[in-house]
């Protein structure tokens, strides 16, 4: 066995949380290796690179000697525990062997993913996430004079259509399942910050349809989306489109840290104050330990270096009571409206990777029978997606009891589970 890339501290994840971790982690003098699956630091929001002034400061820290970054990388596999051993896939060289990195501490910043709820026609082409659609539109995809529709819930749409409308995309509608009621709750008691943020917002998506209480229950085409088929529950109506971006919230990536065998409450890491999971040694900050935005992950990736640092964490207490506040908000007024749950049909397919649908579903006892009988979850995707799909329309439990998760995390050939 080859020896590991050795350090003090690894952290995982390249957006917001690991970027504010591994800044104070260096003026601290730790040796740090930086692993993260993007191309460069940045994370979910900040794909092209941070705004100033983080761009500045990454940039400082990437030329840091303590420092290891390896990007294009992930976490596969917990190789050993204490003093954590992970292996790590190289994304950018399909062809080269499996890396070990080993340290005493691990800081997990790991992020979030969309939620998806199935509907009929959810899989045509032409059809993807919200912040997906946002996603593929930053990387350069061309979507000039395409009319677009938002559909599903949370402060991403709105994202979403900012981005997809500044690239010449017209945005015919976002659909936001939220009641009217919710969304004024929830400007109501918007902190100022985030208030000068939704009027910048408001002002340049100014003459965008956007409907409170509507949501999609269908989308329309042979071969691909043509039209999407809005309801507000007391009537439905039709739209032709080419695009539409659906996404219902974020949901944690926790997936490593239950490799691990952290403790995980409400589909989240569970930390303490400090930000300690339920492992010696182990750290979570951002996203993976609640959905609560990147003034979130800033203030829990500082909070969570400090901490296995052995600092005092006290300054930072309000801070993150604050951005605490303000997940607990979205989280309350942006909850799923139980009519989203009646949308897909026998014949709707739940797991896209391998064709099962969820009237085949319905036959089945658990998540275990269902692997077993219909292949659910075993594709590409691992049950990222179609889990949380099944806790929600089934009610079978995720999490690693239910779902049985094991190495490797994501498909991998052979020779990355290997030294050389
Ligand atoms: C598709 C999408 C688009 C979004 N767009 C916006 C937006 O425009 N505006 C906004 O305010 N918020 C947006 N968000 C919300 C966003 O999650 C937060 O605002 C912010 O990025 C959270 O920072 P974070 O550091 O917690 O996580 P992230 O920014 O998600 O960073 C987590 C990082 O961890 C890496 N990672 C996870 N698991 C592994 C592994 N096993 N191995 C290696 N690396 C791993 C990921 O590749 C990712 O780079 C978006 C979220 C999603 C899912």
């Amino acid at each position: 066995m080859s020896t590991p890339l050795n350090a003090d501290v690894i952290v995982v994840g390249g957006g917001p949380a690991g970027i504010a971790a591994v800044q104070a982690l260096l003026q601290a003098q730790r040796r740090v290796i930086w692993v993260d699956q993007g191309l460069r630091p940045g994370g979910q929001i900040w794909r092209a690179g941070p705004p100033a002034p983080w761009a500045l400061r990454l940039q400082t820290l990437l030329t840091d000697p303590h420092l290891q970054l390896l990007s294009g990388h992930a976490v596969i596999a917990v190789e050993s525990q204490g003093d954590y051993r992970l292996r790590l896939q190289n994304l950018q060289q399909p062809q080269a062997n499996g890396i070990a990195v080993q340290a005493p501490q691990l800081l997990l910043a790991l992020g979030a993913r969309e939620r998806f709820l199935p509907f009929p026609g959810w899989t045509l082409p032409g059809v993807s996430g919200a912040g997906g659609l946002q996603a593929l539109v930053k990387n350069g995809w061309p979507v000039a004079g395409r009319r677009v529709v938002l559909a599903g819930s949370g402060p991403l749409l709105l994202a979403s259509a900012d981005t997809v409308k500044a690239a010449g995309a017209q945005v015919l509608c976002v659909a936001e399942q939220a009641p009217r009621a919710s969304l004024l709750g929830f400007a109501a008691q918007l902190p100022m910050g985030k208030l000068a943020q939704a009027a910048g917002l408001a002002w340049r998506l100014r003459g965008m349809p956007y409907r409170p209480g509507t949501w999609v229950s269908r989308a329309i085409g042979s071969t691909q989306l043509e039209a999407v088929q809005l309801s507000n529950g007391r009537e439905q109506w039709e739209l032709p489109c080419d695009a539409l971006g659906v996404g219902f919230g974020l949901l944690p990536n926790i997936e490593l840290a239950e490799l691990l065998g952290c403790r995980i409450e409400a589909g989240a890491i569970a930390v303490s104050a400090d930000l300690q999971t339920s492992l010696p040694g182990v750290y979570a900050a951002g996203e993976c330990t609640g959905i609560g935005g990147v003034d979130k992950a800033l203030v829990e990736g500082r909070i969570a270096a400090q901490a296995l640092l052995g600092a005092s964490t006290a300054s930072l207490r309000r801070a993150h009571r604050q951005v605490q506040r303000f997940a607990e908000l979205l989280r309350q007024r942006f909850a799923l409206r139980p009519d989203l749950l009646q949308l897909a049909d026998a014949k709707t397919l739940v797991c896209r990777c391998e064709d099962v649908s969820l009237g085949e579903l319905k036959g089945q006892r658990s998540w275990r029978d269902a692997k077993l009988q219909t292949r659910c979850g075993m594709g590409a995707c691992q049950g990222r997606i179609c889990g949380p799909m099944t806790e929600t329309l089934l009610g079978w439990p995720a999490g690693s009891s239910g779902r049985g998760l094991r190495a490797p995390l994501q498909p991998a050939p052979l020779h990355c589970l290997i030294d050389e």
